[in-house]
């Protein structure tokens, strides 16, 4: 079972609580960890297969992104094996919209078609990365986060629960 975890402050410890609240999750078991913190220059993303230490060690190592809001998640794999590139968060192909999935899409392999027809590529095997990608293609159209959030919703099929973060709204967590 994975988790997921948001966190919006007035101070830049985004990480620091996400990180805490990750691991206050790790009772309920996963494969790999990663997070997605706004900071000054962007939206930084880091994931690492393995134990919450693992990440850990990684943001110690880069640094730990400084920043006021973030979305983190512990993964536990149904699509695509542990891995690197396989823990969540996933990004949009634009970089536009960053998501943390609990769950499965049903139709995903049917919807990830559809996105490579019309120009997408995937990093991943999960299920998941569909998510964001489809998102962003609603988001570009209106440039409404709720709406595209639940265009997209309309098009996918299954139980989830996800957390949602756009680089144009870093005052705001879906
Ligand atoms: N189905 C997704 C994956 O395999 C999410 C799994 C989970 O709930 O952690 O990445």
């Amino acid at each position: 079972m994975c988790g997921i975890i948001g966190y919006i402050g007035v101070e830049e410890k985004a990480t620091n609580m996400i990180m805490e609240g990750l691991s206050k999750l790790e009772y309920r078991g996963y494969d790999s960890a990663g997070i997605a913190i706004f900071t000054p220059s962007g939206i930084c993303v880091e994931k690492t297969k393995g134990k919450l230490v693992n990440l850990a060690d990684h943001l110690a190592q880069i640094g730990f992104p400084q920043g006021y809001a973030g979305i983190g998640h512990t993964r536990w794999a149904t699509h695509g094996e542990p891995s690197d590139v396989n823990a969540h968060p996933h990004w949009s192909q634009d970089h536009s919209v960053v998501v943390v999935h609990n769950g499965i899409i049903e139709n995903y392999a049917q919807l990830r078609e559809e996105l490579i027809v019309a120009g997408d590529t995937f990093l991943s095997d999960t299920d998941t990365e569909i998510i964001p990608h489809i998102i962003a293609r609603y988001y570009r159209e209106q440039k409404n986060p709720v709406q595209a959030i639940s265009q997209a919703i309309q098009r996918m099929r299954g139980s989830y629960a996800l957390g949602i973060i756009f680089k144009d709204h870093p005052e705001e967590l879906y």
